[in-house]
């Protein structure tokens, strides 16, 4: 079976996870390697990327402010503005790359707008222009790029994750580079990074070698369970419902964090993090080379809506508009060929959040969305592809 997705881990990043650690000097030489990469002054690593998010807000001073975030994100975004204290606002999106509408962004601004986190999902990078245009007219807001789907994307040739106050990143298994579990938050801001590091010594525990076990066991089992025999046995289980309390990252109806959400990165995420940060740029280069050999070979099939391709762009996700997505999906599925549907909510819709503040507006183009976006797997190669692309092909003619 060809997985949705699979973490780029090799024999190197198994042996980086199994050697000895050396604690809090693994954490820093990450944070240094991930800084370097991407040419920022400080980078400072979290258990999460909402972790990280949390305390970037209180490190911002924001608390009982409103925070502007995308109505179609990842549900832990929102889920962090609560926990630290301000109410999420929740904006539409914009057909063409999925990202937030930034003009009805700005119209949601008022006394009580503390940030707006802005996000380049699925790799497409946020409009800077419209950005800098927001910061002149309110230049107290605070800006923090979302760059958990989107890592060094560009927009004309500017990097997002410097447009802003801070960076919030993602480094779990399902992101384009990961330390096994894990988030990082980057600025070039000397104080606010001095505040979040202070924030981070008083909120989160050191880790203790049973994390370092945990995690070691946790990423030996993703070796054999992306092998495809093994991965169709859990995909079974998964769709069954079976493996839902280990495997879904949220609920409809509720807004809470894990249990480790304040326990320190470990060093064997951290050492892992390090091989992974070498392969970045190969890791882009291999998505937007198959980015574009979709689009280009599904080109002409008309029930698809097919992605833009945009320069800057990193592809955390190759995301095809359809109808009938659960139709599409189980009919692929039996053809062996598993199919994603991130993101599949529209927030403001979710239980947890249709009676809150935040949800005040209209969200027809998130909605939809929400409802129709399938993604096909990006780490394959052109072989895998193509079984992918004939399978389309064959359901849509039929
Ligand atoms: C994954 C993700 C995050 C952070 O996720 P964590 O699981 O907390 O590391 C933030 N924003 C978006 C859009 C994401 O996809």
């Amino acid at each position: 079976m060809i997985a949705r997705l699979r973490p780029k881990f090799g024999l190197e990043e198994f042996i980086a996870a199994w050697k000895g650690t050396k604690g809090e000097q693994d954490i820093i030489t990450f944070e240094e390697e991930f800084a370097s990469l991407l040419q920022v002054k400080h980078a400072i690593s979290f258990p999460y990327g909402r972790t990280g998010l949390i305390l970037l807000l209180k490190a911002l001073d924001l608390e009982n402010q409103e925070i502007i975030c995308p109505a179609y994100t990842c549900v832990v975004v929102p889920h962090a503005i609560v926990y630290s204290g301000n109410e999420p606002i929740f904006v539409d999106s914009q057909e063409l790359d999925f990202n937030m509408n930034l003009d009805l962004a700005e119209k949601a601004i008022n006394e009580n707008t503390g940030a707006i986190i802005a996000t380049s999902i699925f790799g497409y990078p946020v409009d800077l222009e419209k950005i800098k245009k927001i910061r002149e007219r309110y230049p107290h807001l605070k800006i923090i790029q979302d760059c958990a789907h989107s890592f060094a994307a560009e927009w004309k040739g500017n990097p997002v994750y410097k447009a802003g106050d801070a960076a919030i990143f993602g480094l779990n298994i399902s992101k384009l580079m990961s330390s096994i579990f894990g988030g990082m938050v980057t600025t070039d801001d000397d104080i606010l990074a001095e505040r979040l590091r202070h924030l981070r010594a008083s909120y989160i525990k050191v880790p203790t070698k049973m994390k370092e076990w945990q995690r070691r066991l946790y990423i030996t089992a993703t070796y054999p369970s992306f092998y495809p025999p093994i991965y169709s046995f859990i995909n079974r289980l998964e769709r069954s419902g079976l493996l839902d309390r280990l495997t879904k990252y949220y609920q409809d109806g509720s807004i809470d964090m894990p249990s480790d959400y304040l326990i320190g990165m470990s060093g064997v995420e951290a050492n892992v993090g390090r091989v992974q940060v070498k392969k970045y740029r190969d890791i882009i280069m291999h998505r937007r080379a198959m980015a574009e050999y979709y689009n280009q070979s599904l080109r002409g099939v008309d029930a698809l809506q097919l992605p833009l391709l945009e320069e800057g762009a990193t592809y955390s996700h190759y995301v095809i508009r359809v109808k009938n997505r659960e139709k599409v999906m189980s009919f692929m599925l039996r053809k062996g060929i598993q199919l994603g549907q991130l993101i599949e909510y529209c927030i403001p819709e979710m239980e947890a959040y249709k009676n809150r503040q935040g949800n005040r507006y209209n969200y027809t183009v998130a909605s939809t969305m929400a409802k129709e976006t399938i993604n096909l797997p990006l780490w394959v190669g052109r072989g895998q592809a193509n079984r992918c692309i004939s399978k389309l092909k064959d359901y849509f003619r039929r």
